[in-house]
């Protein structure tokens, strides 16, 4: 079949790495892709004319006028380049029969990996010594970190990422706690890892890692009276979702020395803010500029998931649930974003 004989799908919000994961499956794919690097919404909602399906990622605004206009074109088919899927108004999909598909998973390992990542970086200093040795100084003064080995540990969620997490640490020789409402004990058992209430588990572990979805019930889970549990010293690790951490009670605990070291994959009011190139401008977030100038604070851009591995992943599950949906066959259920 010849590319874009199943029809074409316009891209929204890519970057070059978007762009590289998913143009080599177009020729396979009989589906014609054309990127934009502007997000979409309902004022250039045009722009999706003629094709059968948009591909958004997590900051176009899928209003209900950008859904009615892409409804009103003939387009019934949202894909999200993500798992997460709070930039939809749902109702309205569901009520002009618009489909909203997302990739549930794509590589725990990336996300689990990059926090290891930070909490390491953080801990030895890695980021500061790469500055110093290439001005040529080579002192080691306020470089010291401690062993993670022998370290205790809390995982709050452990889900597809918290496990792989969680058995990362304990091959660094770390006591792993957990704390889930739904309990994976067999891993567990299997792990030696150790389900505890939550308040002992703040109170024990010297790191602290997040790996819970939002929801009503984990908005700001740590927050002023969640951190005054934890242990003197402990480090936080999110690479969840900014909203888990209460940002300004975060910066109090700091500043008191109560929190020895936080690392951020996520924050709060992200949105506008991380994926964009701002250098050029005065960083208008007061409360994240305050957390970028603790020498014990480490921030990146929602990047955990950006490995090739997950970007081919993300790709392949999209393309084949627009493919499905080129082909009249069903979508598959998990991907389905329903209210
Ligand atoms: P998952 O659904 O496999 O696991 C989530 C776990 O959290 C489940 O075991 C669930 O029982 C548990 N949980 C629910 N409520 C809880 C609570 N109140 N306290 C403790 N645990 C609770 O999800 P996952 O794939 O492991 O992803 C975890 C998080 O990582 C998600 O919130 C996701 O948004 C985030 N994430 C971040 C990135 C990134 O690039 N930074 C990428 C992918 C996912």
């Amino acid at each position: 079949m010849s590319a874009g004989g199943r029809g074409r799908v316009a891209f929204y919000d890519t970057k070059p790495y978007d762009t590289a994961s998913f143009e080599g499956k177009s020729a396979k794919s009989g589906l014609e892709f054309e990127f934009h690097d502007f997000r979409l919404s309902a004022s250039n909602s045009a722009s999706a004319q003629g094709c059968i399906a948009v591909c958004i990622f997590v900051n176009d605004r899928m209003d209900r006028d950008c859904l009615e206009a892409l409804a009103g074109m003939g387009v019934k088919l949202v894909a999200l380049r993500c798992a997460g899927f709070n930039n939809i108004d749902l109702e309205a999909a569901a009520e002009l029969g618009v489909l909203v598909v997302r990739v549930p998973a794509y590589s725990p390992y990336a996300v689990a990996e990059h926090t290891v990542a930070l909490l390491q970086t953080l801990n030895r200093k890695i980021h500061r010594a790469y500055n110093r040795v290439r001005e040529l100084n080579f002192s080691l003064g306020g470089l010291v970190g401690f062993d993670l080995h022998g370290k205790t540990v809390g995982i709050m969620g452990t889900g597809k990422i918290g496990r792989i997490t969680a058995q990362i640490f304990r091959g660094y020789g770390c006591e792993v706690l957990a704390y889930d409402p739904f309990p994976e004990n067999k891993w567990a058992d299997e792990n030696k890892v150790s389900y505890e209430k939550l308040e002992d588990l703040l109170a024990y572990s010297d790191v602290v890692s997040l790996h819970m979805p939002l929801t009503k019930d984990t908005f700001h889970i740590l927050n002023g009276e969640t951190i005054s549990q934890m242990k003197d010293g402990a480090f936080l690790l999110n690479t969840s979702r900014g909203k888990l951490v209460d940002s300004a009670a975060v910066i109090s605990a700091l500043k008191r020395g109560k929190l020895g070291g936080v690392a951020l994959d996520v924050y709060e009011e992200e949105e506008g803010v991380f994926f964009e190139d701002l250098s050029g401008s005065p960083l208008q977030d007061d409360v994240l500029s305050r957390l970028l100038t603790f020498p014990n604070v480490l921030v990146t851009a929602h990047q955990a998931f950006l490995t090739n591995e997950a970007l081919n992943a993300i790709a392949e599950t999209t393309v084949d649930s627009i493919g499905r949906y080129a082909d009249g066959t069903d979508p598959v259920e998990e991907r389905v974003v329903g209210l």
